[in-house]
């Protein structure tokens, strides 16, 4: 029987997209052939790369508006070093809200002048910093939308007059937000929108080319954008299945659906959270994540046999990440609102047995 699977990624992806990437392998779309035989320079997978490319830009409302969208290699890891590669001459800020901020840190300082601007790490990470601001001689201000590990969100972005970078990975596609704000958007596929191995970028292009370094030709978003994501081999299927799980999302009513759905999912879970008193919230409320509820148990003796109800209830993933204790229910945008009830209904059968 198919689980519940909250887990945080890899993780859930729509069924009818699992049911197409299976025969994609099989026969793809009746060519007689699997999608992983054929030449990524054929017609019929080069229309794949196209279709992903402008869906994607269509989704996130970045059409004629001198944005390009590249599906890349290497994870979102590799962007925290791409980004500055590409665009780091001096300095740059950078907003620390956990662990994938401080490994993007970790990589921009080898490039130049780092500016953490504010930091949660006071705090293991549980609140998104609000007061500070950006200087005007910097180059780019980064930040991460959606703290998958701490299961906090940024609700509001600064204004900044410098360009700026989001690390979108485990929210995108998940809710409606002014995408133009931002000049670099990166997502490692894994967490909303397909298999491992593709990374989404969208990029402004206007904020390329004002780098004083040679930058190595895979590193270089100038040449991945002018091969249109074909420098070299791309990760074909994982492109393929993140194609299939975008035009989902606009079968299924877009990002305006996919908000609301999982707004209903998060209010769901939290309300369970706060008013179960064997449950305490991680993240601060007004920060908390609709992706990524982070949440432990006041009395850590219920541990076990709470586990025990979960994995019987079929749940899947629902251990919290080994930096917070406790759980993380990941909702990403193909999890059902029935599965975040079977949650809720374990929890309150732990309350009734307590
Ligand atoms: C998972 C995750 C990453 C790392 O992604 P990889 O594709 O494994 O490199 C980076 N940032 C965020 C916000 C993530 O959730």
């Amino acid at each position: 029987m198919k689980k519940h699977n909250f887990s945080a990624g890899p993780c859930i992806l729509p069924e009818e997209v699992f049911q197409q990437a299976s025969q994609a392998i099989l026969d793809f779309d009746n060519s007689g052939l699997s999608i992983l035989e054929i030449s990524h320079r054929s017609t019929a997978f080069v229309n794949v790369m196209e279709e992903a490319r402008e869906l994607a830009l269509e989704l996130l409302n970045l059409q004629n508006k001198g944005y390009k969208a590249l599906f890349l290699h290497g994870g979102a890891s590799m962007q925290f070093l791409m980004t500055a590669y590409n665009l780091l001459n001096k300095k740059a800020v950078y907003l620390n809200t956990g662990t994938w901020s401080s490994k993007a840190i970790k990589e921009a300082k080898l490039f130049g002048e780092v500016i953490e601007v504010a930091s949660s790490k006071d705090k293991n990470f549980s609140y998104i910093p609000k007061d500070y601001s950006v200087n005007e001689d910097v180059d780019y201000f980064h930040c991460t939308s959606n703290n998958t590990i701490f299961g906090t969100q940024i609700k509001s972005f600064p204004k900044v007059s410098v360009p700026m970078i989001c690390d979108m990975s485990s929210d995108i596609f998940s809710r409606e937000l002014d995408f133009s704000q931002f000049d670099v958007i990166y997502a490692g596929a894994q967490k909303n929108m397909g298999p491992a191995g593709a990374t989404l970028v969208a990029i402004k292009e206007e904020v390329l080319g004002r780098m004083e370094r040679d930058i190595p030709s895979m590193m270089d978003y100038k040449v991945h954008i002018e091969k249109e994501s074909m420098f070299n081999t791309p990760p074909v299927y994982a492109v393929y299945v993140s194609l299939l799980t975008l035009r989902w999302i606009k079968a299924n009513g877009g990002i305006k659906a996919m908000e609301r759905k999982n707004s209903e999912k998060a209010g769901l879970i939290y309300n369970e959270i706060d008013r179960n008193p064997l449950f305490k919230g991680f993240a601060a409320v007004e920060d908390r994540s609709a992706m990524n509820a982070t949440f432990n148990l006041t009395d850590e003796s219920k541990q076990e046999i709470f586990d025990k109800m979960w994995k019987k209830a079929n749940v899947n993933g629902l251990s919290g990440h080994r930096s917070v204790g406790g759980y993380r229910a990941s909702m990403y945008n193909a999890l059902s609102l029935e599965s975040v009830q079977v949650v809720v209904d374990v929890m309150q059968e732990l309350e009734k047995k307590a």
